[in-house]
């Protein structure tokens, strides 16, 4: 039966054939290839940013033949789905043949590109052979927000022109936002932004990542554009479509509330069981956050089959006898509302067990929102018998 559109945007995931590809076992089916951690961009909020022209990042970056590899591997493992991401993928001049070599494989491939190196040979590239869609971030809609956050004088203006570039060649982009202190009063105007011009998709992320190399000057610019948890749920309640979404899909946990069901495992989430990404120096990761040294795969001493058969499961096994952890992680009545996971843990406190009480306040936040109000008890019970952290004065906002 031939479905319309907007029919399938409606159905639920589990009425799709390749739903069942996934379930219950582990099956490889996207993954993302962040092609360098240079950009042209300096964003004050960017985990990975290295300078454009980066001597020691272009030495380790994978090269065409490997990234082949890496690709012709993971189609045959059975991935359907690649993402081609960065630092900024564009900078690479060998962007064009990794993109055809992934269409040639029969990948679907999505881009993540800042916009600005958009030229038309890529609009043509992208004609011809065409992406399942191109996702760019906006930063700002005035040339003042937009440079702020970036460092990057003209920027503005290079995005505006790609941006231009693509939508007037049909090609499908997504655009989304970062909700920065830096822009935070242009959210509004972001969205609508946006939303004009992509309507079917439009989401922002409040959540800022530290650096994925630990650089603590970096790590301090982007502390200081995290925005206040009351400020990330004044955002998520203007947003009528993201807040009715909350709305459905997290309810208060059952009274009253029971340790989690996984024990002391640590990993509760989708990594590993079918993505997995690669860097740009050929690390293998069950996502792209965790970069704990325990959790990184080097592929360029090994292979991908061994990577996602063996290693994997190593690092799904992990658990934590640690008091902190089963205290309030594992057992905690908002995780659901939470950043927590172990490699947003490991990247805020060098432990992948580890609660962080910036997270803990915008999972409150965010079940006040919601009228959690038994879960928001449990958790306040616990805070008193034993408050989470002393780096709370650390935290600058
Ligand atoms: S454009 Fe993206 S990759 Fe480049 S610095 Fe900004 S956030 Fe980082
Ligand atoms: S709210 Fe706090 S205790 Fe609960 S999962 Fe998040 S970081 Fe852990």
């Amino acid at each position: 039966m031939v479905r319309k559109k907007a029919e399938v945007f409606q159905m639920d995931l589990s009425a799709f054939p390749l739903w069942k590809k996934r379930h219950p076992c582990r099956r490889i089916i996207d993954f993302d290839l962040e092609l360098t951690a240079r950009c042209n961009h300096r964003c004050r909020h960017c985990y990975i940013h290295l300078p454009a022209e980066d001597p020691r990042a272009l030495g380790q970056e994978l090269s065409l033949h490997e990234i082949k590899e890496i690709v012709s591997e993971a189609t045959r493992l059975g991935a359907l789905w690649c993402l081609l991401t960065g630092g900024e993928p564009l900078l690479r001049k060998d962007f064009p043949d990794i993109y055809l070599f992934c269409k040639e494989r029969g990948l679907l491939v999505s881009v993540f590109t800042n916009a600005t190196l958009i030229s038309p040979e890529i609009v043509q590239l992208f004609q011809k052979y065409p992406p399942r869609d191109i996702e760019v971030t906006v930063y700002g809609v005035t040339e003042r927000t937009y440079e702020k956050v970036t460092g990057q004088k003209g920027s503005f203006s290079a995005f505006q022109r790609g941006l231009n570039l693509l939508r007037q060649a049909g090609i499908r982009v997504r655009l989304k936002a970062m909700a920065l202190r830096s822009n935070f009063q242009e959210m509004g105007e972001i969205a609508r932004f946006c939303q004009e011009r992509t309507k079917d998709f439009f989401r922002f992320d409040p959540f800022l990542r530290r650096r994925y190399d630990g650089d603590p000057n970096r790590n301090q610019e982007i502390l200081a554009e995290r925005l206040h948890p009351e400020e990330i749920v004044a955002l998520e309640r203007s947003d009528a479509v993201r807040f009715q979404i909350l709305k459905r899909c997290f309810h208060p946990p059952s009274s009253p509330f029971q340790p989690s069901r996984m024990g002391r495992d640590l990993f509760r989430c989708g990594a590993g069981i079918q993505s997995f990404t690669v860097s740009y120096e050929g690390h293998f990761k069950l996502c792209s956050a965790l970069v704990h040294p325990d959790c990184i795969y080097d592929l360029r001493r090994g292979n991908l089959f061994e990577a996602w058969n063996q290693f994997v499961p190593q690092v799904l096994g992990k658990q934590s006898d640690r008091i902190r952890y089963l205290q309030y992680c594992e057992s905690c009545p908002l995780t659901d509302l939470c950043f927590w996971c172990p490699a947003h843990s490991y990247l805020e406190n060098g432990r992948l067990d580890d609660p962080v009480d910036y997270f803990c306040q915008v999972a409150k936040a965010r079940a006040q929102m919601l009228d959690w109000e038994e879960g928001i008890q449990i958790w306040e019970q616990r805070s008193r018998r034993n408050p989470i952290s002393a780096r709370r004065a650390a935290v600058p906002w």
